[in-house]
């Protein structure tokens, strides 16, 4: 018999970064001091009308859009009711059965290879409000509410069941969150809740219908979906090769054992009784409004990576890499453009050391003193010989620290390169002279030992020996020609 094969789609709840919340006025901002951003309308009091903010449909369209999907001319609120302490008007305002787009699709990148992942529909709904359960907080018997996220604007994106391991699924959600960054629609940021994501797990032999589904509840990490994937693929298989069957139902994550459990099976799963909202209008958007939003989006990562391959000539990893950031992608296209050099060496200086130094600092681009112009003129000067890579790291250090111009510092430091032949044999045959024993072994054929004289050089003239005139020249005065 085949091997199991896994399946997954994902539902990522994505806030948007709107001034005001969904249906009020109240700020959108998350930390603030709890029920602190509520009205009569986040509240759920009675009587309060709830009016649509166009940031909402503008943000919500233009992840759409970016997604490829169809934006429809109209779309429906419906009412999701249930109870909750965290939900005062006892439903929650969500689109149901007529978003406002579907049929998207977007590329991913994983462990060397892309594919295509289609996107099933994207609407727009709002959030509930935060219990606090913490006894610090709340202390020993009681639970907290917070309203402040009460009506805050969100987006759920809803993937086909096209993944098939969880390296797909975390790059998938990477891409979303990249997409979601790059079109500013959200912060991506998974600390404080703004991106979280629902695993819809089976697992199936090729050929076979898919297998019945688990849906992994708020996940917020991208080690937690790897995780709770991993943990949910083998706990089917073993359930399904003892003979048993898999039943759908809603689970949890436990960050701690790193487990999934049970938390309703869809027997017991919630009737939402779903109507269309009373309190709002169908929204109906038009054509002009969808090209003004199309013409907004910026450059997102996906032609970004098509671009650097296709013109820049670029491998897939590191244009990849780049493009993750929006910032980063924008400082190395910035800095190729004020280059005389090869853009594959400026990319390596941007994804080895600018990186490397981001990664170790956790800091971002913006933190750096060093601009893109200044990379430019750098990678130029090791391109034309005015230093060594090796001193252009040196200088690299100066200017992520205080700034400045590659010349100015190679100069104020005097490190440019030596390319005099007659200084570089002067020290060559100092050096010669003084190690008569390497040489002698040079001569009676332990050639290998030319590494050693080149390093003497080296470290004679503090690293600014043209290392391949070092070589010839060391090569000649060794072989006495
Ligand atoms: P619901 O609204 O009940 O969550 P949907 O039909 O909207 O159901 O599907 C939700 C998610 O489940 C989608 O991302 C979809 O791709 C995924 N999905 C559907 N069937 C399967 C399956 N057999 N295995 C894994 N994921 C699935
Ligand atoms: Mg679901
Ligand atoms: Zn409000």
């Amino acid at each position: 018999m085949s091997e199991w094969e896994l399946v997954v789609g994902l539902e990522v709840h994505a806030r948007l970064q709107t001034r005001t919340k969904a249906f009020c006025s109240c700020e959108n901002r998350f930390g603030a001091e709890p029920n602190s951003l509520v009205c009569p309308v986040c509240l759920g009091l009675p009587g309060a009308l709830p009016v649509l903010s166009s940031e909402v449909v503008r943000l919500a369209a233009r992840m759409a859009l970016a997604t490829r999907c169809t934006v429809h001319e109209r779309s429906i609120f419906s009412r999701k009711n249930y109870f909750y302490p965290d939900l005062p008007k006892g439903y929650q305002i969500t689109q149901f059965d007529r978003p406002i787009a579907t049929g998207g699709e977007l590329e991913i990148f994983f462990e060397g290879d892309t594919k295509r992942i289609g996107v099933t529909r994207i609407h727009i709904e709002e959030d509930a409000g935060k219990l606090i359960h913490d006894p610090r907080i709340a202390g020993d018997d009681s639970s907290l509410v917070d309203l402040n996220r009460s009506g805050v604007p969100l987006i759920e994106i809803v993937s086909e069941p096209d993944m098939r391991s969880s390296a797909e699924a975390v790059a998938y959600l990477s891409r979303i969150r990249q997409i979601l960054m790059y079109t500013a629609v959200c912060d991506g940021n998974m600390e404080e809740g703004s991106l979280r994501c629902d695993a819809n797990i089976s697992v199936h032999r090729p050929g076979e219908p898919f297998g019945t589904r688990a849906e992994i509840k708020n996940l917020n990490s991208f080690r937690f979906l790897a995780k709770a994937i991993e943990f949910e693929k083998t706990r089917q298989i073993s359930i399904l090769e003892g003979g048993g069957s898999i039943h759908q139902e809603t689970r949890l994550f436990d960050v701690q054992s790193g487990e999934t459990r049970s938390m309703r099976s869809k027997e017991e799963a919630h009737d939402y009784r779903y109507f269309p909202e009373p309190d709002l209008l169908p929204l109906e958007i038009t054509g002009a409004f969808i090209d003004e939003v199309s013409r907004s989006l910026p450059s997102l990562p996906g032609h970004r990576v098509d671009r650097y391959l296709k013109e820049w000539h670029l491998d897939r990893e590191t244009a990849e890499t780049l493009v993750a950031d929006r910032a980063l992608a924008d400082f190395f296209e910035s800095a190729v453009r004020q280059s005389q050099s090869a853009p594959v060496q400026i990319a390596n200086w941007v994804r080895n050391d600018i990186l490397g130094v981001l990664n170790e600092k956790g800091a971002s681009i913006f933190d750096l003193a060093i601009t893109p112009d200044s990379l430019a003129a750098l990678v130029d000067l090791i391109e034309a010989g005015t230093i060594s890579g090796k001193i252009a790291k040196d200088v690299f250090a100066e200017m992520v620290e205080k700034g400045g111009d590659p010349e100015r510092i190679i100069d104020e430091r005097g490190l440019s390169q030596i390319s005099d032949e007659d200084q570089i044999r002067d020290v060559a045959s100092r050096i010669i002279a003084d190690h008569p024993g390497q040489v002698e072994a040079y001569r009676g054929g332990k050639t290998a030992l030319l590494g050693f004289f080149i390093g003497q050089v080296m470290k004679k003239t503090g690293g600014r020996a043209n290392p391949e005139l070092a070589r010839s020249i060391l090569e000649s005065l060794l072989t006495g020609e």
